[in-house]
Parts: C-alpha cells; structure tokens; sequence
C-alpha cells in the first residue's frame, strides 16, 4: 500500500477513541485523499475531545453504533489496536474482502528510516526513552554514526505516528514503543522493527490474548518477523533473566543475518551505574537493554556515560514528589500490574508505606503479598481490589504489616501522614489500573501529588 493508493478510496477508521487512538489514522487518511468515515460505539458526547481535534476536516461520522454494511462495502478498514481480531464486524469485512489495516501497519509499511522496536511487559515506556534519549543526546557530533535524527513514538511521546511520517528522512532512526496489540496487527503482514527489543514477559492482558501462551506468541512475532539478512543485519535484544526470552536468545542466535545479545542488570558498568538516577533493579535491567542498543550503534563511551547523567525518570514511574518532615513520597502510578509494584518495592530499601489498589484487571496478588508481608511497614487499601490484595498479604503471613482502608487517595494520603515517621519513604505503587476511581493514571497521579503537597 501507498499513500497514493488511497485517493478517492473510502475508508473505514474504526474506533475513534474517547482518548483519540484513531485521530492520526483519521487525519492521515483525509490528508491521503480518501473519503473517510470515522466509527465508534461510543456517543458523540463521550468523544468530544476526540471530536474537536477533528474539526475542520472532510470527515463523515456513525458514532454511537457501528452498521455492518459500512464495513463490508468500505475499502479499507483502519483498526484501533483494541479491538479484537475476531471482531464480528471486521471478520465480516475480512470475508467480504476489504483490506483491513492499521495504524502501526501503515507505518510500518511507509516510513523510509530503520525503526527500533520496544516490546515487554513492564519497563517499555522506561526504556523506550531510554533508548531515544541515548540516541540522539549520546550521537554527540554524530562523527562516525550511521544516522541523522532520531524520532520518538508509540505509545509515548505526542507525536502522532502517521504524522510525523512526512519529515522522516531514509538516514534517521525511529524509536517505538509496541504493544503486543500492535505486535499481533504487524504480525499480519510479517513487519518487524530491524533491532527488536523486548524488556521482560510476564501476564497481562489476559482477557485479551486469553492464555500466556498467546500473549508470548504474539510478542515473539517482534522477533520472527524481522527482516534479516547479512548486508543488512537485523538485531535482536533478549532479556538474559527472564527464560522464556532467554530460550527464545537461544532459538534465533545462529540465525545468518541476525545480531543477537542478551541483557543483564549487571552489564551496566559500575561508571555508568553510578550516573544513573533512576533507582531498583528493574530499571538498571531497562539501562542494560538500551547500552545494548547504544553500543551496536557505535556511540563513543564517554557520550553515553554523559546521556545516562542526564536521563529523567518519566512522569509517575516512580517519581520523586517531595520530602516533607524527613519522609520522602514517591509517584509511581504508572505502575498499574503486581509486577510493577514489586519491581517498586525492591527498588527502594528505606521503611515503606504502601498505597495500593484499584481497577481489578484479575491478574493475581499472591507474590505482590509475599512482597509486601517481607518489605513493607504498613499498607493505605483502595479501590476494587482492595479486599484481594488484603488477603493476599495476609496469606503470606504479613502480621505484622500495619493494614488500613481508604475511600480516596486524599484519605490515602492524610493516613500515610499518620503513620510515617522521618526516614520512612511513602509510595503509591497502586499495582492496579486507576478505572475504578480515575479517569486514568495520570488524573490519580495527579491528585496524590497535590493531596501531598497541599497540606
Ligand atoms: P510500561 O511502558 O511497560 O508500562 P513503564 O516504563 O511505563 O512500563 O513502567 C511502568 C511501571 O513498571 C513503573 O511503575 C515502573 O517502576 C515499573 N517498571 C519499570 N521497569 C520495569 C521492569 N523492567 N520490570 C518490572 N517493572 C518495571
């Protein structure tokens, strides 16, 4: 497919996306030529935001409902990464034989310049900037790189995809962040970035992938799918800890045409480490990863030394707040799996409070439980799952984890205050998603920060 190819073409986005996951396509399209209609289940009111953004444009809209004729008689179908493979409308548009696509596919189908790809389970949003970060900072005078610009998106970043394509050059390199959702659509026309990156594999979104098994399989399509060749190596980065991608190392490591390396929290030189101001493991397993990176692109060492100083945590990913009264409040909302939460937990030796609980997502609490019953003075309880993280601490035999319930993070937030004392940290590592009482993680990051600051 070529942007040419789609003039006059009428094309279906499906699922504008109360938070705008179909505007770049929307846009794109339009700006292609085509005869679009944009698509949602939801109401014109719930996708205002959406909406405006789009005004101005020659765009048609069915909002509220989806027909099945406007599927089935379109050209192409433009998919958000949320909706399910098996969705009745496109398996009905599928047989009918329209083309369906998406986002990431156009991208992938169009951009000019090498794309280096981020997967994982925890840990992608970290190392994705990273990577972009040691990238262009660390190029230096970019004496003896192979690239010009670097560009950064995905699922970070503002940058819309399809947006930024115009003014990417064939000698920059791209920078993305994947979900295993935009793995799994990619998969479908065997696109891959040339160097693969995956962080780590542990479950999450079940209740779309249905078993683990799936949800690694469709991850593994980041690596089976790349384009590998000798005059044009692809390059493959494994999580040296984590066994599935271990095996996974083993299985494509004498690959003709491929590169493939292993990462290490303990690859990190101690120079390095010593720069480096994010803190726990997790995140020195993220640094591993994108010094793989940043070596096979042949940065000089003292560069990257000085990129690695000059890194910022990312928003709400374990995110210094303040210290107030000798005790020290910690933002880590984005960390909505046990996984993150236990990650967080690790990173931080000094006496915990925990505020924790949200949105169920079903994912089980027994490890998080052990965790907390081991390193954790007292726990704050909100949200949906409160009952079961609670039990889950109790079953690891945590009695003497001081247990307490909230009603909102101010409440949260005035019983931290209460039971810390100086040189204790307080942490709101919520191991859920926020749906139950926010509208996402940033709206409950931002609420603990200000409960925090304004006293
Ligand atoms: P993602 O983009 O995969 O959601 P982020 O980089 O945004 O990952 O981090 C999300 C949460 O996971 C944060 O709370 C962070 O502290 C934690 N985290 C970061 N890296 C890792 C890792 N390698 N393993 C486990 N947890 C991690």
């Amino acid at each position: 497919m070529t942007t040419n190819s789609l003039v006059g073409k009428r094309v279906v986005v499906m699922g504008l996306g109360r938070f705008g996951g179909g505007l770049d396509s929307a846009v794109f399209a339009v700006n292609a030529g085509a005869k679009v209609l944009a698509t949602d289940l939801a109401k014109p009111e719930e996708l205002s935001k959406t909406l405006k953004q789009l005004e101005g444009l020659a765009i048609e809209y069915r909002l509220g409902e989806h027909r099945m004729e406007d599927f089935t008689t379109a050209d192409a179908i433009i998919a958000n990464p949320a909706i399910p493979p098996d969705n009745k409308f496109l398996a009905a548009a599928h047989q009918a034989g329209v083309t369906i696509t998406s986002q990431v596919e156009l991208f992938f189908l169009l951009c000019p310049a090498p794309i280096v790809g981020i997967t994982g389970s925890n840990g992608k949003s970290t190392t994705t900037s990273l990577i972009y970060h040691l990238l262009s900072v660390g190029a230096g005078q970019k004496q003896n790189i192979s690239y010009n610009n670097v560009w950064l998106s995905g699922n970070i970043g503002d940058r819309p995809l399809l947006g930024m394509l115009d003014q990417i050059q064939p000698n920059d390199l791209v920078v993305l962040e994947l979900s295993s959702f935009q793995i799994e659509q990619l998969g479908r026309i065997a696109a891959a970035p040339q160097v693969a990156v995956i962080t780590n594999l542990t479950p999450n979104h079940l209740d779309r992938h249905g078993t683990f098994e799936a949800y690694c399989a469709a991850k593994e399509l980041i690596f089976s799918s790349q384009k590998c060749s000798p005059n044009n190596p692809c390059v493959s980065i494994f999580n040296a800890e984590d066994p599935i991608t271990r095996g996974w190392y083993e299985k494509y490591k004498s690959q003709p045409g491929r590169i493939s390396a292993l990462f290490h929290p303990d690859d990190v030189p101690a120079d390095t480490a010593k720069v480096f101001t994010l803190v726990g493991r997790a995140n020195r397993a993220n640094l591993a990863a994108a010094l793989k990176v940043a070596w096979h692109f042949g940065l000089a060492k003292d560069r990257i030394l000085a990129a690695v100083g000059s890194f910022q945590s990312l928003p709400d990913r374990l995110q210094f707040v303040a210290e107030i009264n000798g005790i020290r409040w910690y933002n880590d909302s984005k960390a909505t799996t046990p996984i993150s939460a236990i990650a967080a937990l690790e990173g931080v030796d000094e006496p915990k409070i925990l505020i924790a609980g949200g949105y169920d997502k079903h994912l089980p609490f027994d490890e998080l439980g052990k965790v907390i019953a081991r390193r954790v003075k007292a726990v704050v309880l909100l949200g949906q799952t409160a009952e079961k993280i609670q039990t889950a601490i109790q079953n690891a035999g945590g009695k003497n984890v001081i247990l307490r319930r909230a009603d909102s993070m101010p409440q949260a937030v005035k019983i931290c205050r209460e039971l810390a004392r100086p040189g204790d940290v307080v942490l709101m590592s919520p191991a859920c998603a926020s749906w139950d009482m926010f509208e996402n993680y940033q709206q409950r990051a931002r609420i603990f920060t200000e409960s925090v600051l304004n006293r």
